[in-house]
């Protein structure tokens, strides 16, 4: 059930105040990752919650979101695209910049990425303002796939990512 994912997920994060800078709080996933059986709970609870046959791609946002993508993309059969930091893709690429709380950061795709039409389910392990994942929606479409949802192990709700990707469709293990 819902309730079970999100007691599961909250075993498993550690809080690690002040980093990677001052004031932030950063959640790490690495126990979850790390315990096997935790794993594939969550990522059969992602397919779960969408349905196994609601998306023909899995797309991963580097770098945490790429072992999500890889499980689910394993769990269901469907191949794994990975969205890009800038400058590290070999091929013609398209890319999306999103302000940062200091500066601008931007993700890649390669353009021939997506089966034109293929339904899309984009994975990251944390939603916090929402940046990271407008530009990834942005960028799926772009390269030819439809959006068919976009998940996330935890959602910092206080930080309005939610609300800042309006009608995109959000779903959240835990949120806090
Ligand atoms: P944002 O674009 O602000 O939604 O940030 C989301 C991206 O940054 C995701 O790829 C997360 O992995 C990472 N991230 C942002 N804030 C945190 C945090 N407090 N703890 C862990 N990861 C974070």
């Amino acid at each position: 059930s819902g309730a079970e994912m999100a007691r599961l997920v909250a075993s498993r994060v550690l809080d690690v105040p002040d980093f990677p800078k001052p004031g932030v709080v950063f959640k790490d996933l690495m126990p979850l990752f790390a315990d096997g059986g935790a794993f594939r709970e969550v990522i059969d609870g992602i397919v779960a919650y969408h349905g196994r046959d609601s998306f023909d791609a899995v797309a991963g946002i580097e770098a945490r979101g790429f072992v999500v993508a890889a499980g689910i993309a394993y769990a269901t059969g469907v191949g794994v695209v990975p969205i890009r930091k800038a400058g590290k893709l070999p091929r013609p690429s398209y890319a999306a910049s999103y302000e940062l709380e200091y500066g601008e950061a931007t993700l890649e795709v390669h353009q021939d990425a997506f089966t034109a039409g293929h339904r899309v389910l984009v994975v990251d392990d944390v939603l916090a303002t929402g940046g990271t994942a407008g530009a990834t929606l942005d960028l799926v479409e772009r390269a030819g796939g439809t959006v068919a949802g976009f998940s996330v192990l935890l959602e910092l709700g206080f930080l309005g990512g939610r609300d800042r990707l309006a009608s995109r469709p959000v779903h959240a293990l835990l949120t806090v």
